[in-house]
């Protein structure tokens, strides 16, 4: 081999060696704690198996860590330091401890993303500071049997909504209503609500009125609620599941870290 050229191949491979390890070290990005819950209602069980597949299916390439826990008392301060974002798929805390932590975990710039029965709360509830986060009354009543629904964009500026269709067809679900409903609420941005096209909207149990907020983040924390998560269609339709992801995305990219994924690519350079 040419003596001259052996030390440029060695300072190019180390070069390619240094790039590629100083790119996997950003990997994984970020660490969510999935909250499971095998005692609920099989409808939910169903709709937690699917969401645990759709969210793992996603770190592929080792992105981000995704655990699962089976266990609310995970919910403590120990454990939740080491997440950027706690997904809760249809519980939410029950001890005080767990709600102290919990309470404690979001007002120092923690991560949330909840869906459907994680924020069912009633009177028996008892916990001021849940309606305080949610930015919502307690629950009000919903419709049955799960149906899909026609879905409105209410705020097409924001991130998570940005790119999506003025209306959808969300697939079937159980959708609740909250009384007061979070659109009174100064601090909630609603960003979907069911059209009222959909009125009568129902068989066995009709809501014929009001306002139908269905995601929605209150602004006080870095959280994002979704009234989707009944029954074993809700990762049905691609409109729908690009909602999710973008919410998800928004929750982490709006890290105290700041913005893991970077700036989205301007689409004149993709054009060139
Ligand atoms: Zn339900």
């Amino acid at each position: 081999m040419n003596k001259k050229i052996f030390p440029r191949i060695l300072f190019f491979a180390f070069a390619f060696l240094a790039i590629t390890f100083s790119a996997n070290a950003q990997y994984p990005r970020f660490k969510v704690l999935c909250f499971n819950n095998n005692e609920v209602e099989p409808a939910h069980r169903e709709f937690e198996a699917d969401a645990i597949r759709f969210f793992k299916d996603l770190t592929v390439g080792n992105g981000f860590v995704f655990d699962v826990t089976n266990d609310i008392s995970d919910c403590n301060e120990e454990k939740l330091k080491n997440y950027d974002l706690v997904m809760m798929l249809s519980d939410q805390p029950h001890s005080p401890a767990e709600r102290e932590a919990f309470k404690k975990y979001m007002e120092n710039g923690g991560g949330y993303i909840g869906f459907h029965a994680a924020g069912y709360n009633d009177q028996s509830t008892k916990w001021p500071w849940w309606n305080e986060f949610l930015g919502c009354g307690t629950y009000y009543r919903n419709q049955w049997p799960p149906m899909p629904a026609k879905a409105i964009i209410t705020d097409k500026n924001h991130p998570i909504t940005k790119g999506l269709p003025d209306t959808f067809i969300a697939p079937a679900n159980e959708w609740y209503q909250w009384n007061p409903s979070p659109c009174v609420n100064k601090d909630v941005k609603v960003l979907v609500s069911l059209s009222p096209d959909n009125y009568p909207f129902g068989l066995k149990d009709q809501v014929r009125d009001g306002e139908y907020p269905v995601v929605w983040t209150n602004t006080k924390y870095r959280m994002v609620y979704l009234n989707m998560g009944h029954g074993n269609r809700i990762f049905s339709d691609a409109t729908q599941n690009y909602l999710i992801i973008n919410a998800f995305r928004w929750v982490v990219a709006s890290n105290k870290k700041g913005n893991v994924f970077g700036d989205p690519v301007p689409l004149k350079k993709i054009k060139k």
